[in-house]
């Protein structure tokens, strides 16, 4: 492999791994740093063969243990370890807050050495449950430090001071972006969040699981226009933070009746409690993001619904997945098949 000059972390998960073929697309060198605890080997695999193969790597490591002193020098570092599904963090709420934190402040310290600028993946998370509507990136959030969502909007939001502070006393560029629910191929089946949920269930045709009344809202951002969005922040000039997310909103129930219409399937609405600290509204402002990086998202909801859709049509084993709270053991996901 030639010197990478790209380092992602959490690049075996779904949003890494999309950024990892856009950066060899475009002719970078990759390496990634993955635990696998909600990543997995096989979201790269396609590159073994590619011709791509000889700029890039992945290794296995846990971002809060000491990071390989052996790392060749690094130009760019694209920080998205962390698991984002609120059913997989709340199960692991002390390794989450970890990963934000001590994590990051390995991967700070990776970029002073290196001379390397830093993007940090932050989350619409910081607002908590919004009281301002829709969330620019003045709005100083509505989080509850103590509730099960805070091992995760907490600890995204001591990241974005630790990148702060990092960067006022070692001068070390940060780049900082506030992602609003991405989805999109590569989401785990048994991930949890709500548009891998619904899709798998419409798939086999059992009943949907809408939480609460199903009207709170989000507003779902197409992966390959989130990516996009990552690598324009990353080689702009200003440190953020910046929103990137489609600023079109549905309720939960609309996506549910979305995911019932493409698919075709005839399984039933089923509700299910409201978690605990569940946001009512999400809605970004992308002002920043438009004026910045010219960015807008450009793939609509039931685009991009269709091909997620299409990708788990396609998955050998839709049948045998487990559900969220089982299958999450980061061990028994650990593999030796490193590219
Ligand atoms: N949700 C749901 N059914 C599911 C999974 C999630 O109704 O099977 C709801 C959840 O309560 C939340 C929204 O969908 O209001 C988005 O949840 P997700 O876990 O995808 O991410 P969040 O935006 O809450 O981080």
């Amino acid at each position: 492999m030639t010197a990478p000059l790209a380092l992602v972390t959490g690049g075996a998960g779904f949003l890494g791994s999309h950024l990892c073929d856009r950066l060899l697309a475009r002719g970078e060198s990759v390496l990634v740093l993955d635990d696998f605890s909600t990543g997995h080997a096989s979201h790269l695999a396609h590159l073994a063969d590619s011709p791509q193969r000889d700029r890039f790597s992945l290794r296995q490591h846990d971002v809060t243990q000491p990071w390989p002193a052996d790392l060749p020098p690094l130009r760019r570092i694209y920080n998205l370890a962390c698991p984002a599904s609120p059913a997989y963090y709340q199960q692991h709420p002390v390794q989450t807050t970890l990963t934000s934190t001590l994590g990051l402040w390995h991967a700070l310290e990776a970029a002073r050495r290196h001379g390397a600028r830093l993007l940090q993946a932050s989350t619409s998370e910081v607002y908590g449950d919004p009281e301002e509507h829709p969330q620019a990136e003045t709005y100083r959030g509505h989080v509850n430090p103590l509730g099960p969502r805070a091992c995760y909007d907490e600890g995204k939001r001591v990241a974005e001071t630790m990148c702060m502070a990092w960067h006022r006393e070692h001068g070390t560029e940060v780049r900082i972006v506030r992602l609003f629910n991405s989805y999109g191929p590569r989401l785990r089946p048994g991930d949890g969040r709500v548009v891998s949920n619904f899709v798998v269930q419409a798939l086999r045709g059992e009943p949907l699981t809408v939480y609460g009344d199903g009207r709170q809202t989000r507003s779902f951002c197409y992966v390959d226009d989130t990516v996009e969005g990552l690598l324009r922040m990353m080689d702009s000039a200003i440190e953020g933070p910046i929103n990137l997310g489609n600023p079109v909103e549905y309720s939960v129930l609309e996506l549910a009746e979305q995911v019932l219409r493409l698919t075709g399937s005839r399984s039933a609405i089923e509700r299910r409690p409201l978690p605990p600290d569940d946001p009512k509204r999400r809605r970004p402002d992308i002002a920043r993001a438009r004026h910045h990086l010219l960015w807008s998202p450009q793939v609509s909801l039931e685009d991009g619904l269709r091909e997620t859709i299409g990708y788990f049509r396609r998955l050998p084993d839709l049948d045998g997945v487990q559900p969220f709270s089982t299958m999450n053991d980061p061990m028994a996901n650990a593999s030796s098949e490193v590219l």
